[in-house]
C-alpha cells in the first residue's frame, strides 16, 4: 500500500511537472524576445521532465520501472544547472561568448551523464552498485556512488554556485532596478543547491529527492516574476544589457546636465565621466565645450572631427520625455562616422579628379574654368586656354605595355605640374589630351608656357624597363578678350586650341601652334597658324 506522504510527494510532484510545461510554453512564446527567454524554455523543459520522471519513478513498482524513470529523468536534471548559468549570464549580459560552439561545452558533462547513467550495466561508472528498498510504500533506489557520478554532482553544483555569485556579483555592481528579477533568479538557483545539500546529507525525509518539490516552488515564483515584474516579457536586465553593448556611446544626463548613466563605450570615449559630474566638465575638446547647447527642447545634430584620434562623430542631443511630454533628462548619442566621411571623401574625389593622375577630370576642369573666368571678366583680361596631347603615345603603349603608358601619364603631370603657375587651371582633357586654363594670360604669354612645358617633357626622360624614352607633346592654344559668356567662350576656346593642336600634330609634333586668325611671330619652336 502506498503510504500518504508518497502520494502527495507524487501529486505535488506532478503539479510542478505541469508548472513546468507552462513555464516552457512562455518562454517559447516569447522566445524571440531576448536570448535568456529560449533558455528558460528549455530550463523549464528540463525540469519538468525531472519531475515527471521522478514522480512517475515513485509510482514504479519493479526494480526495471524504477530504473526506467530514473534514467529518464537524467534527460532533464543535468542539463537543467548549466541551462540555469546560461540564463543567467543572458540576463546580466555576459552571454557574448554563448553561441553553439559554446553550448556544446556546457552541456558536455549532461550529455556524458545520460549516456553513462544509460549504460550503466556495462561499466558503473555512475552508480557502483544498484539496489531497491521499499520504504512507505514505495520501490526506492538504493545506490553505492560511482565515479562519474561525483563528476556529474560537481559539475551540478559548481555551475549553480557560479551562477549564483553572478547574480550577487551583477546586483551589487549595478544597484539595479530590476533586483525582484534577480532575486527571482538567485532564490532559484539557490534553493535548488541547499535542499539538494540536505538530500546528499540524508537531512531530507524519507530519503526522497526533494528538488522536484522545490522546483515546484520555484516554478512558482518565476510564474509571478513574470506577471508582476514582466520578467520574460519586458526583459528590463536585458534592456540595461543592450544599452551597455550598443554600438554608439550613449550619456544619458539629468537637467542639470550632471551624468545619470553611460555605456562602457562611452566611458571608452570620454575616460573622465562619472555619475554626478557636470558633461561640460568632461567634454572639452582642446580646451572647448564640445557643441552641446544649451536648450534641450530639441534634437540637435552635430559632427565633431576629432583630429589628434583621426576621427569623425556624430553627437546627436535630444530631450528624455515623460508621457506628459515633460523633459526630464538628455540624451547624448556619439557616434563613429569616420568610415562615413572617409567614404564621402572618396565620392567627393572621384567626382572632381582624374583616377589616375589625381589632377581635374574634364568636365571638373570646366566647371572651375568657368568659374575662372568670371571673375575674371571684369578686369577686360585675355584668357588663354591651352591643349596638348602626347606625340606617338600609342607607340610606349604597344612597346612597353599599359602600365608603362600609364606611368608615363602621371609623369607628364608631374612635369606639368611643376611648371604650372598661380591661377592656371590643369586638367585631363581625354586619354593623353591634357588641358590648361591661363586666366590673364594673353596669347603669346601662353604658348610661352606651352612652350616651357614643351621643352621640359622633351628633356626630362622618362624610365621603363631600363631604357630612357623621350617624351614629347604638340601643343595647341587660343585666347579670347572681354568673355561675356563664358561658357560658349571655353568651347570656342577648347575648339580653336583643338585645332592649332591638329596643326602642331600635322606639322611634325613637338611643337606650338596657337589659333588662326592671329597674328603670331614665329619664335623658336612656337609657331603661328596661318
Ligand atoms: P599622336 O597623338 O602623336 O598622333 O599619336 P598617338 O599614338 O598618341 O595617337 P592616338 O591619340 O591615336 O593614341 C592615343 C593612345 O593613348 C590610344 C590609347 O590606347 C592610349 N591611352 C589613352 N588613355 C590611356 C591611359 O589612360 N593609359 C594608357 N596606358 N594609355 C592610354
Ligand atoms: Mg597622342
Ligand atoms: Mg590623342
Amino acid at each position: 500500500m502506498m503510504d500518504q506522504i508518497i502520494l502527495t510527494y507524487i501529486v505535488i510532484m506532478a503539479t510542478g511537472g505541469v508548472l513546468q510545461l507552462v513555464l516552457a510554453f512562455i518562454g517559447y512564446t516569447n522566445r524571440h524576445v531576448f536570448a535568456g527567454t529560449q533558455t528558460f524554455a528549455w530550463l523549464s523543459l528540463f525540469s519538468a521532465i525531472y519531475a515527471f520522471g521522478h514522480a512517475l519513478e515513485l509510482t514504479s513498482t519493479t526494480g526495471e520501472g524504477v530504473m526506467f524513470w530514473v534514467v529518464f529523468q537524467y534527460l532533464g536534471m543535468p542539463f537543467s544547472a548549466p541551462a540555469t548559468l546560461i540564463l543567467v549570464l543572458q540576463y546580466i549580459g555576459l552571454d557574448k561568448h554563448i553561441n553553439r560552439k559554446t553550448l556544446f561545452l556546457y552541456y558536455l558533462i549532461p550529455l556524458l551523464t545520460f549516456l553513462f547513467i544509460s549504460t550503466n550495466n556495462y561499466h558503473h561508472l555512475f552508480y557502483k552498485h544498484v539496489d531497491f528498498v521499499m520504504n512507505h510504500g514505495a520501490l526506492l533506489l538504493d545506490m553505492t556512488v560511482g565515479q562519474w557520478y561525483v563528476v556529474h554532482g560537481s559539475y551540478t553544483f559548481g555551475t549553480l554556485f557560479v551562477a549564483a555569485l553572478f547574480l550577487i556579483w551583477y546586483w551589487i555592481k549595478t544597484k539595479t532596478k530590476h533586483w525582484k528579477q534577480i532575486l527571482t533568479l538567485l532564490i532559484g538557483v539557490l534553493l535548488p543547491i541547499t535542499t539538494s545539500l540536505l538530500y546528499l546529507l540524508g537531512m531530507t525525509p524519507y530519503g526522497i529527492d526533494p528538488v522536484p518539490i522545490v522546483m515546484c516552488f520555484t516554478g512558482l515564483l518565476y510564474l509571478w516574476a513574470i506577471m508582476s515584474t514582466h520578467m520574460l516579457t519586458v526583459a528590463p536586465v536585458a534592456k540595461d544589457y543592450l544599452f551597455e553593448s550598443m554600438r554608439d556611446a550613449v550619456i544619458v544626463l539629468d537637467l542639470s546636465r550632471k551624468v545619470v548613466e553611460y555605456n562602457p563605450l562611452a566611458s571608452q570615449l570620454f575616460p573622465a565621466l562619472k555619475n554626478g559630474k557636470r558633461i561640460d566638465d568632461i567634454m572639452m575638446y582642446n580646451g572647448e565645450i564640445l557643441p552641446f547647447h544649451n536648450s534641450v527642447n530639441e534634437d540637435s545634430v552635430n559632427e565633431l572631427e576629432w583630429k589628434d584620434r583621426d576621427k569623425y562623430y556624430q553627437i546627436r542631443i535630444s530631450p528624455i520625455h515623460k508621457r506628459n511630454h515633460i523633459v526630464v533628462g538628455i540624451a547624448i548619442v556619439i557616434n563613429d562616422i569616420t568610415e562615413l566621411k572617409q567614404v564621402q571623401k572618396q565620392l567627393r574625389e572621384l567626382a572632381y579628379k582624374d583616377g589616375l593622375t589625381k589632377i581635374y577630370n574634364r568636365t571638373y576642369f570646366m566647371e572651375k574654368s568657368k568659374q575662372a573666368i568670371m571673375e575674371n571678366s571684369q578686369a577686360q583680361d585675355c584668357t588663354s586656354l591651352l591643349l596638348f596631347d602626347v606625340d606617338h603615345f600609342k607607340r610606349i603603349n604597344d612597346t612597353y605595355g599599359h602600365f608603362a603608358g600609364d606611368d608615363a601619364l602621371r609623369h607628364i603631370v608631374s612635369v606639368t605640374q611643376g611648371l604650372l603657375e598661380k591661377d592656371m587651371l590643369f586638367g585631363r582633357y581625354g586619354g593623353e589630351e591634357f588641358v590648361l586654363l591661363l586666366p590673364g594670360y594673353s596669347l603669346e604669354s601662353a604658348a610661352e608656357a606651352a612652350n616651357r612645358i614643351r621643352a621640359t617633357l622633351e628633356v626630362s626622360s622618362f624610365h621603363s624597363k631600363g631604357d630612357a624614352l623621350t617624351i614629347t607633346a604638340s601643343f595647341g592654344v587660343a585666347a579670347k578678350r572681354n568673355i561675356s559668356n563664358p561658357e560658349e567662350a571655353l568651347s570656342v576656346l577648347a575648339e580653336k586650341a583643338d585645332l592649332a593642336l591638329y596643326e602642331a600634330k600635322r606639322n611634325g609634333r613637338n611643337s606650338v601652334y596657337v589659333e588662326i586668325n592671329k597674328e603670331f611671330r614665329e619664335q623658336g619652336n612656337i609657331y603661328s597658324v596661318k
